[in-house]
């Protein structure tokens, strides 16, 4: 018995050592990172359910690590979260997806939304209005395009949201409620706060066909909304069954692999002038 505690205890504390060791590691890469410039945005088109016309494209953030391959944000991001390096790469991510966008405009390309994933840490700086604010400037996007994502968790502090949202939606920047459905007391945020769309998190869509209170949720949701004055985004859909229900429930738009996966902004660029969509 004694043998094993020993065994036990050994075995706990290299386990720990390799979980610190790795969170080093990320910390670093996540620094170099930023640094030389390994980071990409891929962009996933959100699609008009009835017409397929490709109204704007969610900006998701690629870590491109010289040794390991391209790293997906649940992998890092928590990571960040914790060093604080989140900020920094918040801000990359938003001039990135800014001028990215107005590129798609100059060129002539793409002439839809942009949506960027605000984090909750991004959302409370004191000066992230004017952070926006300058960004918008700098780049020359006219801020109509922009789209911020934000969480049920960001917006839990209504009094310091609402006075926030509210300068954003001053400026003409659109906000979207995502992951919707995953949170608490989701039906009074709709009410309350300046939003102009919502996504209907893929959990909900991927039970959707399920059963009859499966498909009731989503019909509730789409509903309420819809009376809002709300755009429904429809997030995850893989399957024609989940578009056609879609369809069949009038929901505005939809995201997911059925439609396409994230791309790089040459691979989206490129399907859209071969008329590759479809
Ligand atoms: P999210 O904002 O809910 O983004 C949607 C996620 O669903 C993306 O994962 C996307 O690739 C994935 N997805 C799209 N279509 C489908 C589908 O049909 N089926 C399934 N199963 N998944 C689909 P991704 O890119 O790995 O991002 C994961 C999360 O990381 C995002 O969830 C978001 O919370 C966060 N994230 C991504 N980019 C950024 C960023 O630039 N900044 C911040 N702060 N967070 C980000
Ligand atoms: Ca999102
Ligand atoms: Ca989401
Ligand atoms: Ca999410």
């Amino acid at each position: 018995a004694k043998e094993n505690g020993k065994n036990n205890y050994r075995y706990f504390t290299t386990e720990m050592n390799e979980s610190m060791t790795k969170r080093l590691d990320i910390e670093t890469g996540l620094r170099k990172g930023l640094e030389e410039g390994h980071f990409e945005l891929h962009y996933q088109p959100q699609v008009s359910v009835l017409d397929k016309n490709i109204k704007g494209v969610e900006a998701l953030i690629r870590w491109r690590n010289p040794e390991s391959g391209l790293i997906p944000p649940n992998d890092f991001i928590p990571i960040a979260e914790d060093t604080g390096l989140i900020l920094r790469i918040d801000q990359w991510v938003l001039q990135e997806a800014c001028s990215q966008a107005k590129l798609w405009q100059d060129e002539g390309s793409f002439h839809g939304r942009m949506s960027v994933n605000i984090s909750a840490l991004q959302f409370k700086q004191r000066d992230f209005p004017d952070t926006v604010r300058r960004t918008l400037q700098d780049t020359g996007l006219d801020p109509t395009f922009l789209e911020l994502e934000l969480t049920e968790s960001i917006i839990q502090d209504p009094e310091h949201a609402f006075p926030v949202m509210k300068a954003l939606k001053d400026m003409g920047i659109r906000l979207s409620l995502d992951d919707f459905g995953t949170g608490y007391s989701s039906l009074s945020y709709l009410k309350d706060f300046p939003l102009d769309t919502i996504k209907v998190d893929k959990s909900f869509i991927q039970t959707m066909n399920n059963g009859l209170k499966d498909q009731a949720i989503v019909n509730s949701i789409i509903n309420i909304a819809t009376s809002l004055d709300l755009t429904v985004i429809a997030e995850g859909v893989e399957t024609d069954d989940q578009l056609l229900s879609l369809q069949q429930k009038h929901c505005h738009e939809y995201q997911g692999y059925l439609f396409s996966t994230p791309l790089s902004s040459k691979d989206f660029i490129e399907k859209l002038n071969r008329g590759d969509f479809q």
